[in-house]
């Protein structure tokens, strides 16, 4: 089992992974950048689109542009075909037992938005809790907040060791008579660490408490099965996983989506509709108010079969040996301290510099087409928990390399240099 937690038995026969032609399928990773080749290392923000993403997008402009659901004509009926293809698709890389479970939304946010407002506000009373953990992501934070201002709950937080392993011990002890809903990022986008959230389900759900995962990391560097995990809500962005920005997917178990009312209202999420009543459509299309963006989804099963044509096995062995080549040699620059090294994790690396703040090293490598994230990448409760206003944070895909790391570590150390003396 490699440390991102892939356990697939190797095939029979396998190519080594071939991260230079691999590369040849992004066209943005030929750019070059002030003169040198752009150095992307953001890929926590959001990740780069092979060229048959972009294909798939201009392809459904170019040949099969029609609204869906709405037309009798040969092109609306292609769209509506190729819509729900992209679903199906969605479905199986979630491992989803039925299409009906997966939701299109814009994204981790919508779909996070989605369960606070339809599934926990209409259910949550005065004193009720929802469970959170200390590293979650603004998105997973606000939308509860939300929630908890017009219903009276609050919100408890798991708190986490100072390498950013959660504490199950805590976790253990908050899920109490009045906990109504867990809500827990699965892979942190700021520290890397992989959470046990098939543990935390299973804590959960013996007090028949129900999960949501925020899956926006993991999705890019993990497995998801969201029936072996057993959670009841799992939220993806399309964007993170290679594909297209403004779609993502919401797979929430069918028989809480059934109870659900609506989230917004509009065309294509009604049975009938009448100035006296109106009755809506069954799941998913309950959730899906308005045109959706067709070209999106079309992008974002081009984004999943180009996944799935990467040998999964090699992806991750690549990435843990990114991960291992880029913590040892930023370890070894004078100065520099690692946040967040708890394992399993995948290969993010946060880092602090004694005397140097993280915009200041941010801005030395952007003068050498390096691209990092700084600040405190949407998680300021857990920048508070470290004791740190921000990190620097380099966040690598399968397609980046230990040249690339070389040259990440050279401009760390140079920028010590300029600002540290
Ligand atoms: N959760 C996590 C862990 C994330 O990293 C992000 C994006 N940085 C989000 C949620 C929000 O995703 P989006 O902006 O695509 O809705």
């Amino acid at each position: 089992m490699t440390s991102l937690g892939h356990t697939a038995p190797p095939p029979a026969r396998r190519e080594a992974f071939d991260v230079k032609r691999v590369r040849g399928d992004f066209p943005i990773l030929r750019r070059s950048v002030g003169g040198g080749p752009l150095t992307y290392l953001d890929n926590a923000a959001t990740s780069q689109k092979p060229r048959c993403v972009v294909e798939a997008v201009c392809r459904y402009y170019e040949e099969q542009s029609a609204n869906i659901h709405r037309g009798v004509y040969r092109l609306s009926a292609e769209a509506t075909a190729g819509h729900d293809m992209a679903r199906e698709k969605v479905r199986d890389f979630l491992n989803a037992g039925a299409t009906e479970e997966i939701v299109f939304v814009r994204g981790t946010t919508e779909a996070i938005n989605l369960v606070a407002q339809s599934y926990a506000r209409p259910r949550l009373r005065a004193g009720d809790e929802i469970v959170l953990t200390v590293m979650e992501h603004h998105s997973n934070i606000v939308p509860w907040q939300l929630v908890c201002q017009a219903t009276g709950a609050r919100l408890r937080v798991v708190p986490i060791e100072d390498d950013g392993t959660l504490r199950l011990d805590a976790y253990e002890e908050l899920l109490g008579k009045r906990t109504r809903l867990v809500a827990a990022v699965h892979v942190s986008n700021s520290l890397g660490t992989i959470n046990p959230v098939k543990q935390l389900v299973a804590l959960a759900h013996a007090r028949g408490i129900p999960v949501l995962l925020d899956g926006a990391q993991a999705a890019p560097h993990v497995p998801i099965d969201v029936q072996d995990l057993g959670c009841d809500f799992y939220a993806v962005s399309g964007h993170k996983m290679f594909g297209p920005t403004g779609i993502g997917a919401l797979y929430g178990k069918l028989a809480l989506l059934e109870e659900m009312p609506p989230y917004q209202g509009g065309g294509d999420m009604i049975r009938s509709v009448r100035f006296e009543k109106t009755r809506y459509a069954p799941p998913p299309s309950r959730f899906e108010a308005g045109t959706p963006h067709l070209a999106g989804a079309a992008g974002l099963a081009a984004a999943i079969d180009y996944l799935r044509s990467v040998d999964p096995q090699g992806r991750a062995e690549h990435e843990d040996d990114l991960l291992r080549y880029a913590a040892d040699a930023l370890a070894a620059v004078a100065g520099v301290q690692l946040i967040g090294t708890a394992t399993p994790k995948v290969a993010i690396v946060s880092f602090v510099m004694d005397g140097v703040h993280p915009h200041d090293v941010g801005t030395v490598l952007d003068q050498r087409g390096i691209c990092i994230r700084t600040g405190h990448h949407c998680t300021q409760p857990l920048m508070e928990r470290l004791g740190v206003p921000a990190t620097a944070r380099a966040s690598f895909a399968f397609y980046n390399t230990r040249e690339e790391i070389d040259r990440l570590v050279a401009a760390v150390a140079e920028a010590r240099e300029v600002f540290a003396g």
